[in-house]
């Protein structure tokens, strides 16, 4: 017995429900999911990912507000407060901010 085609897996999997469970949608492609779930899969990593709403890390702002506030004199927390400063300011003009790593 021999794979189908993908054009043929497709077309047999589009028929079949969604993966996530509780979604009642036709899956997408050759994808396990619908297209939302194949959508938050790639932004998130995860099917059942979403943004994070303001109110959802309200504390952890609170928190490292407080934290920020208290070691305003700190050499890191001024470097960072300028690196964050030049990010928002090259925003606010359309340049593209890439995140760096070593
Ligand atoms: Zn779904």
């Amino acid at each position: 017995m021999s794979r189908p085609s993908l054009p043929e897996y497709s077309a047999k999997n589009v028929l079949k429900l969604c993966s996530v469970t509780g979604c009642g949608k036709h899956r997408r492609d050759i994808s396990r999911f619908c297209n939302t779930h194949t959508r938050s899969n790639k932004l998130f990593g995860n099917p059942y990912g979403h943004a994070l709403r303001v109110w959802e890390y309200a504390q952890e702002t609170k928190e490292v507000t407080e934290i920020i506030n208290q070691n305003l004199e700190n050499p890191a927390i001024q470097a960072a407060l300028e690196t964050f400063d030049t990010w928002l300011k090259e925003g606010a003009r359309g340049v593209h901010v890439l995140h760096k790593t070593k």
